[in-house]
Order: C-alpha cells, then sequence, then structure tokens
C-alpha cells in the first residue's frame, strides 16, 4: 500500500482525501474538520492533524504510515464583511404599526380617517371613519359606543385599540370590523388622517397591506409614492395584522444618511455613494473592473467601513495596511430593523443598508512554513500541490456525467471561487467576494437576531411549525408526526429542524417572512456572483458558450442554493447542479480529491 493524503485548508474548512497510489489510485478514505486559525498561517497545522487523524482512523492506520501528503497552493483570498445603514426613519409618508399583536379581533380591511372613540357622536354619515380606543376606555363602554354609531349609519371600517381588548370588543359589536389592539402609544397617533387597518383570519396572514400595490390602492398613492412605501409593505409580510396610518409629508419621513463615497480603482477611478445602493455600486465597479484597490472618503462612514476592513486583514495576514490591496468587493442591498423615533407601538422600521464583502488578495501565503511543520510533526513528507483552482477542477471532473469544457464554481464562506477548463486542458480562475458568510449576515441582520450561529443554522435547515405536541408542520406545508411527544417548551413555535434537534427560533416573525428573508439573502448574494463569475471565465463573456456548471464548496450543500442558481442559469441554457465527487463525496473534497490525482498524474509523467 502506498498512501497518499491530499489536504485542502480552507478559510472555513479542511478537508482530507486518502488514496492507494498502488491499487491504481484507489480512494479509501476522506474526512472534514473545521480549519484552524486564519487560512495560511500554522495555527492551521492543528486543523490539518485532526483532519489526517480521522480520514487515517477510518482505515485503521496511523498517520505515520501515509507514505506523502500534499497540500494546496491556498489561494490567498480572504474575505471579510461589513455593513452600513443608509437610511433613518424619523418620519415616514405613512406611520407604520408593524407590530403583530397575539389576538387582533375581526377580520378584513378597512381605510377611513382616525377618530376617537368620543368623536363618534358627533360625526355624520357620509364618511368612512377608523375609530381610536384608548386604555380608559373599558371594552363595554368601547362595544356600547361602536353599536350606537353603527345604528346612525355611520361607516366605522376598522379600529385601534390600546389594551389586549381586540377580541372581546369584536364579539359584542353588531358589525365584523378589523380591530388591532396591543397598540402601547395610542396617543401618538395622529387624528383626521387617513389609516388602514387589516386583520386575517387566523392562520392567515394580511394581503392588502403587506402588497405594495395594495397600499397604493388603499392610500390612492403615485407610482413615486408607491416607491417609497415598499418596505412598509415588506415589514407588514407574514403578519396577521396591521395598521397604516398615512400622514401629510413631512409628518414622517426616512432620511438618506450621507454615508459617503466609494473610491474604485482600477482601470480608471469612479467614486460613487454608498447611499446609491447596490446596483449602482456594481454597475460602478464593472466600469472599472479588473479591480485594484478601494478606499472610503476619508471621515465618512463608508472610509471607516474599508479602512476597519483594511486593518482586519493587516492583522491577520501579518501584512502592513499599505500593502492589503482590496481586489473585489460585492455590495448587497439589505435591511436592518430599527426602533422608530415616536414609534405607536414600539415597533420597527426596516432600515435600508448596504452590505459589503471586501476580498483581499495577500501577498503569497507561507505555505512553506505549513508543509515544513506538519512534516515535522508527523514524520511524513509533504510537498505543496498545484494552484488550488486547478485542483478544484481536476476533483470536480471525477463527478459522474461532467465533461470538459466545464466551470466550476467553489462557493464557499468568504469568496465564489470559480474556473473554466477548455478542452485543451487550459484552466482560467478567478475569485469574488462574498459567499456564505454573508448570507448569514445578512439572515442575521435582516431578522434582528443576536446570534450568528442561529443566522447560520437558519440558513442550513427548513424551517416549522411545532402544531401539537405530537407533529410539525414543515414551511412546505408537509406534516411529520411523533410517537412520543416533543418537548413542552416548543409547542406552537417556528422551529428550525436539524437532524437530531429542533431548535425555537425566538422572534416572532413569521415563518413566511423567515423563509423570505432566508431565500432573499442567498439570491442576492449567490445569483450575482454565479452571473459575475461567468462572466469573467466565459470564452468572450458569453454564458451561452457554457455548457456545464458543476458547483462545490460548503454552500453548494445547501439545501436550495443549488435550486436557485439552476434555476437562474437555466435562463442561459446552462447545465448546472452540484458536485458528486468521485460520485460519492457530494460537493465536498473536491481540491483535496484534486491534489492526489495531480501527484498520481505527476508520478506518471501525466
Ligand atoms: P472554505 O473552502 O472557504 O473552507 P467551505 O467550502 O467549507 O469554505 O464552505 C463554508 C461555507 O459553507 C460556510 O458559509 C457554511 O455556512 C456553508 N455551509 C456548510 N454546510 C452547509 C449546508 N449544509 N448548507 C448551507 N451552507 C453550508
Ligand atoms: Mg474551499
Amino acid at each position: 500500500m502506498k498512501l497518499v493524503a491530499g489536504v485542502d485548508i480552507g478559510n472555513s474548512t479542511t478537508e482530507v482525501a486518502i488514496a492507494d497510489f498502488d491499487a491504481n489510485l484507489k480512494f479509501v478514505s476522506s474526512s472534514m474538520v473545521k480549519t484552524t486559525g486564519i487560512k495560511g498561517t500554522t495555527d492551521n497545522v492543528a486543523g490539518v492533524l485532526l483532519a489526517l487523524k480521522e480520514a487515517c482512523d477510518n482505515i485503521n492506520i496511523t498517520v505515520d504510515q501515509l507514505d506523502t501528503i500534499c497540500i494546496n497552493e491556498a489561494t490567498p483570498v480572504i474575505g471579510d464583511v461589513a455593513m452600513e445603514t443608509i437610511t433613518e426613519t424619523i418620519i415616514t409618508e405613512s406611520t407604520m404599526i408593524g407590530h403583530n399583536p397575539e389576538t387582533p379581533g375581526g377580520l378584513g380591511v378597512g381605510t377611513g380617517k382616525t377618530v376617537f372613540l368620543e368623536e363618534l357622536e358627533y360625526l355624520h354619515a357620509n364618511e368612512e371613519v377608523i375609530c381610536i380606543i384608548p386604555r380608559s376606555v373599558d371594552f363595554e363602554t368601547a362595544a356600547k359606543k361602536l353599536n350606537e354609531a353603527f345604528k346612525r349609519n355611520i361607516e366605522i371600517t376598522g379600529a385601534v385599540v390600546q389594551a389586549d381588548d381586540g377580541v372581546i370588543i369584536s364579539n359584542r359589536i353588531d358589525k365584523k370590523i378589523p380591530i388591532v389592539d396591543e397598540v402601547a402609544y395610542i396617543d401618538k397617533v395622529p387624528m383626521g388622517m387617513l389609516a388602514a387597518v387589516e386583520v386575517a383570519a387566523p392562520g392567515k396572514t394580511i394581503k392588502v397591506l403587506s402588497n405594495p400595490y395594495g397600499l397604493a390602492t388603499v392610500f390612492k398613492l403615485l407610482p413615486e409614492e408607491t416607491k417609497h412605501i415598499i418596505p412598509i409593505a415588506r415589514a407588514l409580510i407574514g403578519n396577521r395584522s396591521a395598521v397604516v396610518i398615512r400622514t401629510p409629508e413631512g409628518d414622517v419621513k426616512e432620511r438618506v444618511i450621507p454615508a459617503g463615497k466609494l473610491i474604485l480603482m482600477g482601470t480608471k477611478q469612479n467614486k460613487i455613494g454608498i447611499e446609491q445602493g447596490s446596483s449602482a455600486i456594481m454597475d460602478s465597479l464593472s466600469e472599472v473592473w479588473p479591480l485594484q484597490d478601494v478606499t472610503g472618503e476619508p471621515g465618512t462612514n463608508v472610509g471607516g467601513m474599508i479602512e476597519r476592513v483594511r486593518q482586519v486583514m493587516g492583522e491577520l495576514t501579518g501584512q502592513n495596511i499599505e500593502e492589503i490591496k482590496i481586489q473585489d468587493i460585492l455590495a448587497v442591498d439589505t435591511f436592518i430593523p430599527q426602533k422608530v423615533q415616536g414609534g405607536l407601538a414600539g415597533e420597527f422600521a426596516l432600515e435600508n443598508a448596504v452590505a459589503l464583502a471586501a476580498m483581499v488578495k495577500t501577498s503569497k501565503l507561507p505555505m512553506e512554513t505549513i508543509a515544513k511543520k506538519l512534516q515535522g510533526e508527523t514524520g511524513v513528507k509533504v510537498l505543496i500541490g498545484g494552484v488550488e483552482a486547478n485542483m478544484a477542477v481536476l476533483g470536480a471532473l471525477t463527478t459522474p456525467g461532467t465533461d470538459k469544457p466545464l466551470v466550476i464554481l467553489d462557493i464557499g464562506g468568504g469568496s465564489t471561487d470559480s474556473a473554466y477548463i477548455n478542452k485543451d486542458e487550459s484552466v482560467k480562475s478567478i475569485h469574488h467576494a462574498g459567499a456564505g458568510e454573508m448570507v448569514t449576515m445578512l439572515i442575521k441582520s435582516e431578522l434582528g437576531l443576536e446570534d450568528y450561529n442561529l443566522a447560520e443554522d437558519i440558513k442550513k435547515h427548513p424551517l416549522a411549525k411545532v402544531e401539537s405536541l405530537f407533529n410539525i408542520r414543515y414551511e412546505d406545508g408537509s406534516v411529520c408526526f411523533f410517537q412520543q411527544p416533543l418537548d413542552a417548551s416548543l409547542f406552537a413555535r417556528n422551529i428550525i429542524v436539524k437532524s437530531d434537534e429542533m431548535i425555537p427560533i425566538p422572534t416572532r416573525h413569521a415563518i413566511e417572512k423567515i423563509k423570505m428573508v432566508r431565500r432573499e439573502a442567498k439570491r442576492k448574494v449567490f445569483v450575482t456572483n454565479v452571473i459575475r463569475a461567468l462572466k469573467d471565465v466565459a470564452p468572450n463573456k458569453d454564458l451561452r458558450s457554457i455548457d456545464f456548471v458543476v458547483l462545490v464548496g460548503g454552500s453548494a450543500l445547501d439545501f436550495e442554493i443549488p435550486e436557485i442558481i439552476s434555476d437562474e442559469l437555466s435562463h442561459y441554457g446552462v447545465v448546472c447542479g452540484s458536485g458528486n465527487i468521485r460520485g460519492n463525496q457530494g460537493p465536498r473534497n473536491a481540491v483535496a480529491t484534486g491534489l492526489v490525482i495531480s501527484y498520481y498524474n505527476s508520478l506518471r509523467g501525466i
């Protein structure tokens, strides 16, 4: 037996493949552990030893029985992410109550001017109104006054209640109107303004106020005004009830925070304001591509943000800050929930923000040092193999059904690495900023989560609702039953279903909302990056000249990313799917496998 191990040290994961060279390159074992330390530093050796031990244990040998260890010429690419809020809701076109009381009353959509309960008796029966009921009025009095007004044909189309009385008022009145309750700061509701109240049936979500055109219909908005209310509609998706009040312009406004300009240096120099949003930034980037470096206007938020990225990278790689060059950025529009100043029910507004992933190419990583240390600790000869992209291609080609020419997309944690291999074996590769970690960051911030690991779990696993202690309903509607009762603390909660564990999600977001945020985050990062990658590696920048795309890397394991990417690429007639390295590894282990194959070929003079 002549056993050779290939070791791929990635930003997130270290992978090992072992093959027997005496048995015609027969792969006998693989393993995977979390990378220890920053990629390209000797801290990695601990993780490599662990992964080697695991792979050797599988076949009952010790590490020193290996003949050779091949490590990758790791791509000196490190990614980082940052986020900048670019709007601030002090006031908007409409005041929004995005809160989701447990038990609203009634049903339907009502619109009308806001009036106090006390004012009802002075009204005439020609105007639609929304009745505002403060806590000082008990539910019986409130119901009585509403009924009196109904008798006088006052068109009360909905009510907003301060106390938690929605249902009990609803049960006592003669007409069914939507009632939203638990509105804490009811004294701040502007009076005499056009408002809309919507309550959905139990188990349903609102449909009118969460739809921009629904809001436009209710408030008779012009197209230009409709654009401004998109964040409001989005914030209400998945709620069972909502109130939106239209105030005269200038009452509540969204302010754009001047966040500073990015300075993109490539074939020429472009300046672009962060507040212009991601697509303007990405357009500006493609004008100067290939990028040499990025800075931010000094003294502005974005200036600080870029300098922080540079500083972190400098510290990690032990280089001077001046030497750190940002070689790619990915800008993505996102939202950050922030408490609205002067809100009515302690509600949050989704402020616009731009998330940036930056990628830095450091000088060549000191792989020799790692190799030497590894050789010292194992007593096995350690070689530094070929370029990571070429190795990934070699490994990906072991996927059944693939052939050259072929594009591989290695979608990892910090960067999306792509390579194109021609019929004549020449490989062209490119790296782009932004991958799995950016998706996790977007999920975390858009859902307002404290915990990064929870966001990571939401990214990786399907959602479900615990309907009873004996059944859960998955986000796709399918139901799963259990023989033994579930933990009572899970009852009626939204959960993440892992293979051996159910984790409750500690927010009141509806499942639909969490699912939408999750899928959008993936789409925003990966669709953009895949198109960028393919344009850069495809002959003549023509996506249609590509036949096969194989996805590898950790994010290709995702339960929906391959489908999201395939859908997008089907427009271009490209066949796309997750790799299945060696026919049994799934999209994992491409680089480690490629390293072993490459060494085998070199020994045989191929
Ligand atoms: P690297 O090559 O940089 O070490 P990997 O290929 O290991 O990176 O990919 C790491 C990324 O893959 C992380 O962002 C992680 O969240 C993501 N990932 C790993 N497993 C899954 C999964 N089952 N579903 C979705 N994403 C996953
Ligand atoms: Mg990798």
